[in-house]
């Protein structure tokens, strides 16, 4: 059996999109720039896009620029807001510690410019507190920014009441919407969203290709010079088919919300209980406000890793806390914003089911993790001096 459970990290394009894209490589290649038919064709089919996308969320197609993916949304958005806030001397910016790193190497830089930034913690649930966003608002903030769902451990944030109190102080609300597009139904204005991040290779659309919503009357700040695409703010000839593409993957997404929600979290329920049974385990993140695909889990006395390979042998696509996929020994920060300690945090796991899984799928993964964290734990060092009492038990 091969299964893919790895629709966190990116996902198989669907077929609504691929067929939507191929005339637009095949027949209607022409520049969106250009004053002849296929050109002027191009560009009617860019704006159907943006519509569609606009439509997805709740904006107006005028208020979504589209991008090279969620990491260029989230780098525009917050430099954009930097730069506004900056104009009217405020330089300090909130966001919170599970935040992806498009969002938190941006704002690194940023420190580097002269911001000064707060990051939240999180509870051990893996929400922020909007509690503690009203407290850490000051004269001078100029942006909050906290993401809507959480990529690792799938938390969903409290995204409309953070919106309203950043409304009630006047101050810009960014979120990272990319785990969210396509899986949860969003409405920018009833979210009280400034600006928000999105990209199409989360929810079955082709790689490369996103968006930002930013409200009317909210002045972007270019991150690429050039030719007067996208209203000035994003030049480069457009990629119309991955435009196409990602529209018509969205427009599935959203006509299948309901079905793939109720499906999925009844999977993701039956996929918890069973791997709860494992010995020493424990989810990662709230059990309630969590994506419908997400499953997250340590297990102690292993090496997600290990997990990892073993699974993959046994023909599961799975991911362990980025960070040890991009090639660092650091556990995730995610992982340890929530409280796991370093060995603990080293031992997870994450499972993000798409929408074609069934349960005998989930059965079979269940099994297979069963089988090989018992393995893992054969020969580990630190299950063994767990067992023999020489190191305590955490969880
Ligand atoms: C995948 C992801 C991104 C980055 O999006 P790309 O299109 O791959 O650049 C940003 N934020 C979150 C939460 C993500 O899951």
């Amino acid at each position: 059996m091969r299964i893919y459970a790895d629709n966190a990290a990116t996902t198989k394009m669907s077929r609504a999109a691929i067929d939507a894209m191929l005339p637009y490589f095949e027949e209607i290649y022409g520049n969106p720039s250009s004053l002849y038919s296929i050109g002027q064709t191009a560009k009617e089919a860019l704006e159907e896009a943006r519509k569609t996308v606009a439509g997805a969320i709740g904006a107006a197609p005028a208020e979504i620029i589209f991008t090279s993916g969620g990491s260029e949304a989230d780098n525009q958005a917050l430099i954009s807001a930097a730069a506004l806030g900056k104009k009217a001397g405020k330089t300090h910016i909130i966001s919170d510690k599970i935040e992806h790193h498009a969002v938190l190497h941006t704002l690194r830089r940023l420190e580097k410019e002269g911001f000064e930034v707060t990051l939240l913690d999180v509870g051990e649930d893996g929400i922020v507190d909007p509690a503690d966003v009203e407290n850490a608002i000051r004269e001078d903030t100029c942006l909050v920014t906290i993401m809507y769902a959480n990529n690792e451990i799938g938390t969903v944030q409290p995204i409309r009441r953070i919106g309203e109190i950043c409304r009630k102080h006047g101050v810009k609300f960014h979120t990272d919407a990319v785990q969210a597009v396509g899986h949860l139904p969003i409405d920018v204005n009833a979210d009280n969203v400034d600006l928000l991040s999105g990209s199409a290779h989360k929810f079955h659309g082709p790689k490369g290709v996103g968006f930002l919503y930013a409200k009317k009357g909210i002045r972007l700040t270019n991150l690429i010079d050039g030719g007067a695409q996208e209203r000035g703010k994003r030049a480069g000839t457009e990629n119309v088919a991955g435009v196409v593409g990602m529209a018509a993957a969205l427009r599935e997404a959203v006509d299948r919300m309901p079905e793939n929600t109720a499906k999925l979290t009844a999977l993701r329920d039956r996929l918890i209980e069973g791997l709860s049974q494992i010995p020493h385990c424990a989810l990662n993140g709230d059990r309630e406000n969590r994506l419908p695909s997400n499953v997250s889990f340590c297990f102690e006395g292993i090496e997600g890793e290990s997990l990892l390979l073993c699974l993959d042998d046994k023909g599961i696509s799975a991911s362990s806390g980025s960070a040890c996929t991009s090639g660092s020994l650091d556990p995730s920060h995610v992982l340890l914003a929530i409280g796991r300690v370093h060995d603990v945090a080293h031992g997870s796991l994450r499972l993000t089911l798409g929408e074609d899984a069934d349960e005998a799928q989930v059965d079979y993964i269940i099994a297979a993790v069963k089988d090989v964290v018992e393995y893992l734990r054969g020969f580990s060092p630190v299950w063994r001096d767990l067992c023999a009492g020489k190191s305590r038990f955490i969880l």
